[in-house]
C-alpha cells in the first residue's frame, strides 16, 4: 500500500501554463525510456512514486513510448491502477499523437481519424478516463492545420482531454495553430520543445510567439538523454541509454567534444552541484519555462534532479563562462 509523503507540496515549485489556469510542476517526469515491456516493472513504480513524492505532478507519456510502442502507456496504467489512483485529481498526465503507431493510411500524422483513434487506445491503454493535456507529437505538413486543430478541440469537447498541446512545432506553425484553436475556444496551452544547453532552436523565434500567444512551454530531453551529464566522462557505462537506444547511441557520445562536458562539470562543481542539477537549472532560469521534462532510468537520478531547484539561479558570469565553454 502506497501512501505519498505527505510533504510532497512543500518543496517543489508550481508554475503556471502560459496565461492558462494550469499550473505543472518545474520539474516534470516523461516515460519515453524504461517504462516499456522490457523494462523492470518494480523500478518504474518506484521512479513514479518516488517522483510524486517529490512534489512532481505531471507525467509525460506518448502513443508510440515503449518498445513496443504503447507499452509504456501500458504499464502506466498499470501503476496508476496499482497505487495511484487516489492521487488521480493531483496529477496531470499527458499523451501524445503525431508519429507513426499503426500500419495503412490512418496510424499516422495528423489526421482527424488517426488523432482521436489514437487518443481512444490510449485512454484504453492506461485506463484513464480522459488525458489531462493531449499533443499533437509534430506537425504534418499534408493535413490542413485546421484539421488538425478541429480533431483538438473535438477531444477536449467530448470529455476525452482538458488541455491540448502541440510538439516539435515551428514558429510559425505555433503562431498558426493558437489562432485557429482560439477561433475554436479551445486555447492552446503548451508547447512541448526540444531544449538543453546543446540544443537551443527554441531561442530563434519560439520563445518570442509562445510569449505573445500566452502559450506555456516544457523542455523535453533537458539533459540531452544524458550528454549532460557526468556519467560519460569516463567511459560509456554498461546500462546507459547510449548502450541500448537508437536514439543516443555509443558513436554520438564518442562524436561529443567530452573535453566541453567536463569543463560544464567542473563549473557545476563550484556551484555545489552535479552536472545534470546544473543543466536542469539552466533550462529554468529566467522562469520563460513552465517545465522541464526530465526522463530516468531509476529512482535515485530523480532525487538528484529535483535538487536542482535547491541551488540559487546561474549568474550572469556563470551563464557567459557557460556559453564560452561550449562556444557560443
Ligand atoms: P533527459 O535529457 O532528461 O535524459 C534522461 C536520461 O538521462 C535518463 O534516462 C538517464 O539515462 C540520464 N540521467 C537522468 N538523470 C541523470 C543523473 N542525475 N545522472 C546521470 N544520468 C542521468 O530526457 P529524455 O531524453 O529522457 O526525455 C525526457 C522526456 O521528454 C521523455 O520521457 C518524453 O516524455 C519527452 N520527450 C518528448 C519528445 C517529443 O518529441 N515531444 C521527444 C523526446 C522526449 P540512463 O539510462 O543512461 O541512466
Amino acid at each position: 500500500m502506497y501512501n505519498a509523503a505527505s510533504d510532497r507540496y512543500e518543496k517543489m515549485r508550481y508554475n503556471r501554463c502560459g496565461r492558462s489556469g494550469l499550473k505543472l510542476s518545474a520539474l516534470s517526469l516523461g516515460l519515453w525510456h524504461n517504462f516499456g515491456s522490457c523494462d523492470n516493472y518494480d523500478n518504474m513504480v518506484s521512479m513514479v512514486t518516488t517522483a510524486f513524492d517529490l512534489g512532481i505532478t505531471h507525467f509525460d507519456i506518448a502513443n508510440n513510448y515503449g518498445p513496443y510502442p504503447g507499452s509504456a502507456e501500458e504499464n502506466f496504467g498499470k501503476i496508476m491502477k496499482a497505487v495511484m489512483t487516489p492521487y488521480r485529481d493531483e496529477l496531470i498526465i499527458s499523451s501524445k499523437a503525431g508519429y507513426g503507431m499503426w500500419d495503412g493510411p490512418y496510424g499516422d500524422h495528423g489526421s482527424r481519424k488517426y488523432l482521436i483513434a489514437s487518443c481512444d487506445q490510449s485512454l484504453k491503454r492506461t485506463g484513464l478516463e480522459y488525458f489531462d493535456i493531449f499533443y499533437h507529437h509534430r506537425p504534418d505538413p499534408e493535413t490542413p492545420m485546421e484539421e488538425t486543430a478541429a480533431a483538438l478541440d473535438h477531444i477536449v469537447r467530448s470529455g476525452r482531454a482538458l488541455y491540448v498541446g502541440v510538439s516539435n512545432y515551428s514558429p510559425e506553425q505555433t503562431l498558426k495553430m493558437s489562432q485557429i484553436l482560439k477561433s475554436m475556444g479551445t486555447p492552446l496551452v503548451i508547447h512541448q520543445p526540444r531544449y538543453n544547453m546543446l540544443e537551443r532552436n527554441i531561442e530563434n523565434g519560439l520563445q518570442t510567439v509562445l510569449e505573445h500567444e500566452g502559450i506555456g512551454s516544457i523542455s523535453f530531453c533537458p539533459l540531452a538523454q544524458g550528454l549532460l551529464t557526468n556519467k560519460y566522462l569516463h567511459g560509456i557505462p554498461k546500462d546507459s541509454r547510449a548502450t541500448k537506444s537508437v536514439f543516443l547511441t555509443e558513436d554520438k557520445v564518442n562524436n561529443t567534444d567530452l573535453s566541453k562536458i567536463a569543463a560544464l562539470d567542473e563549473v557545476a562543481e563550484r556551484r555545489g552541484q552535479t552536472l545534470a542539477q546544473m543543466a536542469l537549472r539552466w533550462n529554468l532560469r529566467g522562469g520563460k519555462l513552465t517545465s522541464v521534462l526530465i526522463g530516468a532510468s531509476r529512482p535515485a537520478q530523480i532525487v538528484e534532479n529535483v535538487k536542482a531547484l535547491d541551488a540559487p539561479d546561474l549568474t550572469a558570469e556563470e551563464l557567459t563562462e557557460i556559453d564560452d565553454i561550449l562556444g557560443r
